[in-house]
């Protein structure tokens, strides 16, 4: 069957039903196409099933892209408090957890029913479970193939996320449109995810497995102070996440277990006030037991205090505040929270979400090579850039 719509959306995420409603309320006739059988799954599973739906503090300094500045426009046109009050007004309660970030008390399934009850009263037409088998442009027009219908539409908006949790119904369709429209798409990283390490290092956090510290770790001028948590395959935990965003292969990370003490420092003056203590008592007292045991145990200097020499203080002191570490890899897209990269940004109208070289053609959210930070940020780009969208189709 051959149909017509205004404008049709591809995915049923975030950003995807955020422009559907936007556009509908300037009386566009909108469809929404999504290949699964639910609608915003991510959303659903995020921020540990309370969605970390925006963060008070979001600007340009908490993305990464290769042009920085492509976000601003956005940003100022649709604000996270534009968002807060969207939630407000579905009496939605909230709070704060930590660093401005923006939690539902209740449910992440409260922000997907907001959406739908919002595209609802603008009409929206969402099909699931469809696949689209081919976008054609021909004059001003876009043609969607589905194995049962044709839909033409004057804008269609690629709106289908990045390759994070393919079992939810993370796909490449997105990149795929823009290697068929000859745009550049960047290279693409798995994001926000937990690192992984082989060998003694390996052997060291599998012992360690479930427990949690706050550390610092950095890359050149970068740097994360939040929690970390040893796995048996590695490290993960905010900051290791938000570092993981950072890392290239090859590349190693530095680690500071005790950011907020000078190891080096306490050693020594330890070694003078309790020099009969084994040094992994004395280290006991600022982490937790089980990893300085393990400490001393790999760097093999349980001895007592008094007894070190000062490159073996040194050792450890190095090892605790300056710890250098080669990850292997990371968990990959079945853990990632999100993917890096995407959609190249000079193909793109920042003011618009527009296609430059195509009119009509619109990239929004993840697709986009614009990646967030930790903490509530990526929604917050998703909410941005479908509205701008939205204003524009
Ligand atoms: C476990 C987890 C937790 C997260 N927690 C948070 C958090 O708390 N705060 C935060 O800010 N961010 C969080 N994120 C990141 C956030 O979920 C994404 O950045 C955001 O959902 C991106 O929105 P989007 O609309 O661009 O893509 P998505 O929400 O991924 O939506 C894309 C949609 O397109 C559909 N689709 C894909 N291919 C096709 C196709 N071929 N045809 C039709 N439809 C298609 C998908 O099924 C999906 O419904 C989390 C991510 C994960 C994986």
């Amino acid at each position: 069957m051959n149909r017509n719509f205004d404008v049709v959306v591809i995915g049923a995420g975030a950003a995807g039903l955020m422009c559907a409603i936007e556009a509908g309320k300037r009386n566009k006739k909108v469809l929404i196409i999504e290949h699964t059988s639910k609608i915003g799954e991510k959303i659903r599973i995020s921020g540990g099933g309370r969605c970390n739906f925006t963060n008070i503090y979001s600007n340009t300094e908490n993305f990464l892209s290769n042009n920085k500045h492509f976000c601003k426009s956005a940003f100022s046109k649709y604000t996270q408090n534009d968002f807060i009050d969207l939630v407000k007004k579905h009496k939605i309660k909230f709070h704060e957890k930590k660093l401005g970030q923006l939690f539902c008390d209740n449910s992440a399934k409260d922000i997907i029913e907001m959406l739908i009850t919002e595209c609802e009263i603008q009409k929206v037409e969402i099909t699931l479970n469809t696949k689209i088998k081919s976008i054609i442009r021909r004059e001003n027009l876009y043609i969607l193939e589905t194995v049962n219908n044709k839909y033409e539409c004057s804008s269609v908006v690629v709106a289908t996320g990045g390759l994070s949790i393919p079992k939810i119904g993370a796909s490449d369709f997105g990149y795929k449109i823009a290697n068929q429209f000859n745009l550049k798409v960047t290279n693409l990283y798995p994001a926000l995810v937990p690192l992984t390490f082989k060998d003694d290092i390996l052997e060291f956090c599998k012992s360690l497995a479930g427990i949690s510290i706050e550390a610092s770790v950095k890359i050149n001028k970068t740097i994360f102070n939040e929690g970390l948590i040893f796995t048996h395959r590695g490290i993960s935990g905010p900051s290791i996440l938000q570092i993981s965003s950072y890392w290239k292969p090859d590349s190693s990370i530095e680690v500071n277990l005790l950011p907020q003490n000078s190891m080096d420092k306490t050693l020594k003056e330890r070694r003078v006030k309790t020099p009969k203590q084994n040094i992994s008592n004395v280290l006991s007292d600022f982490l937790p037991n089980k990893l300085a045991m393990a400490i001393t145990s790999l760097l093999n200097t349980n001895q007592k205090i008094g007894e070190a020499s000062n490159s073996t203080l040194n050792k450890i002191s190095n090892f605790i505040n300056k710890l250098n570490v080669l990850p292997t890899g990371t968990e990959g897209y079945k853990t990632a929270e999100v993917t890096l990269g995407g959609i190249d940004t000079n193909e793109i109208n920042s003011a618009t979400m527009e296609c430059k070289k195509y009119s009509g053609l619109y990239f929004i959210g993840e697709v986009v090579d614009v990646t967030g930070h930790l903490g509530g940020h990526n929604f917050q780009w998703a909410w941005s850039s479908g509205y701008v969208a939205g204003q524009n189709v």
